[in-house]
């Protein structure tokens, strides 16, 4: 399997025995920081951890940060709401024992007769009726339950900041320290926005979700300064409109991968199967298009965080992905600007066409790895590197695995290791191509073995 499958945490999958079941088919867990604060992520992460390791796998962590988003205040409890009824809203303290809903954002100055807000993930829709000092009176357009710091849009309404909040710059701090591999940036607007979260928090591999029609807009200039791309549909639809997601969608993909970054699909993948035990034929099918069009990356949400049958969804999207994969062609022509990744694509060209099956790629960094798999080898791509924290973050890129090997002080070293590697996998020819050891950086060695 190539493609890579992120699961969101949550309930749904926190018994330990659905748990183990999940993560045979996970590569990235993401733990989302709208719900979750910090005691709970340490319990989360250890929960992840203990279980991965009793299964013998490796899965990264991913912090997904709240970003600017707009939610509804703290409630005592949730209300359900019906087609026709109003519903009032409000900002400030008080506003739930005056009988309106509480809001966590100041909204009522961007707001107009006729706005429409939707509420969680757009089922329930309200239409603003009067504005009157603070209170927003609306028309249910839907039916659906409020409650609890549940996110809302406004549809076209260019309401909330630039990221990062002081809350995510916390939150990522925290991350980093825990152990966490990625850190997802919500409601990016421009390449500035992730300069100033790494000025603020240093080293960090970032993910931008794109989920602001300014951010598809400007895509360009976040994959070139992004580590991965995050195609947030849930929230994207909203901006956007939903009939607009599957050209977004392309868009966004194709820019990733002209900058050679990997991308992840997001959000309602496999909605169904949060009550159902069976997909829709649909969902499998939008399954099949993002790997036919390139993506590094599927993720889930609801169906894993909070899903009734989280197991069968992962083996789902994993069966689909899986099928998809065989017919899938090589992504949009990798241009090559400059010799390391020549070398790269002499490997790949090689494995590919003299049917090796296999490239191994000894990484200190994890580049020379991650460019084969921009390069979309047909060949696995086997990344073997001493770091852990290199192997975990490989793990958001199409058609690489990685193993762990031991300090190797010379080439010969190095080649004998990789010789019982492949000798235990059953590989007989394989492509050797990495940076010469002790010498800075870049790709430079490239062999064809046969033993
Ligand atoms: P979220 O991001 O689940 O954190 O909102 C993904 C999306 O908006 O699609
Ligand atoms: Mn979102």
């Amino acid at each position: 399997m190539r493609t890579k499958i992120v699961a969101t945490y949550g309930p749904g999958i926190a018994p330990r025995h659905i748990l183990s079941k999940v993560l045979k088919h996970v590569d990235v867990v993401r733990i989302n920081f709208s719900h979750a604060n910090e005691e709970a992520a340490l319990r989360d992460v250890d929960n992840v951890t203990s279980v991965s390791r009793s299964i013998g796998k490796e899965v990264a962590l991913m912090a997904d940060l709240p970003g600017p988003k707009i939610r509804l205040g703290i409630m005592k409890s949730s209300i359900d709401v019906k087609r026709s009824d109003t519903v009032t809203l409000r900002y400030g303290a008080g506003a739930e024992a005056k009988g309106r809903i509480p809001l966590g954002f100041d909204l009522y100055r961007y707001l107009k007769k006729g706005s429409i807000i939707s509420i969680g993930d757009g089922y329930l829709n309200l239409s603003v009726e009067k504005l009157t000092n603070g209170d927003i009176t609306c028309r249910a357009l839907g039916s659906g339950t409020l409650s609890s710091r549940k996110g809302l849009n406004i549809r076209n309404g260019n309401v909330t900041a630039a990221p990062p909040t002081a809350q995510d710059v916390t939150i990522a701090k925290f991350a980093k320290k825990a152990g966490f591999d990625f850190i997802a940036m919500s409601f990016v607007r421009s390449a500035q926005n992730i300069l100033d979260m790494r000025r603020k928090i240093g080293d960090a591999y970032i993910i931008s979700k794109i989920e602001r029609a300014e951010a598809v807009k400007r895509i360009d200039e976040i994959s070139a300064e992004s580590d991965a791309i995050m195609v947030a549909r849930g929230d994207l639809a909203f901006e956007v409109g939903v009939e607009m997601i599957p050209i977004m969608q392309t868009r966004i993909i194709h820019s990733a991968i002209k900058f050679h970054k990997p991308v992840i699909v997001a959000t309602h993948m496999l909605m169904s199967m949060v009550n159902n035990p069976m997909p829709t034929r649909a969902e499998v099918t939008d399954i099949a298009t993002a790997v036919l069009s390139s993506a590094d990356c599927l993720m889930m949400s609801d169906e894993t965080a909070v899903g009734k049958y989280p197991v069968e969804a992962v083996r789902t999207m994993a069966t689909t992905a899986r099928n998809a994969e065989e017919i899938a062609v090589q992504a949009a022509q990798f241009k090559i600007t400059n010799i390391e990744q020549g070398i790269a694509y002499a490997a790949k060209e090689l494995a590919d066409n003299y049917r090796t099956g296999c490239i191994f790629t000894p990484t200190e960094s994890g580049h020379t790895a991650m460019t084969l798999s921009a390069m979309r080898s047909k060949s696995e791509i086997i990344a073997l590197s001493r770091f852990e924290k290199v192997r975990r973050r490989l793990s958001l890129y199409y058609g690489v695995h990685s193993i762990g090997i031991s300090y190797y002080r010379t080439t010969e070293d190095l080649l004998s290791q990789i010789s019982g590697i492949a000798k235990r996998r059953g590989i007989r020819r394989y492509i050797v191509v990495s940076g010469v050891p002790h010498t800075k950086g870049s790709t430079k060695m490239l062999q064809y073995i046969a033993q």
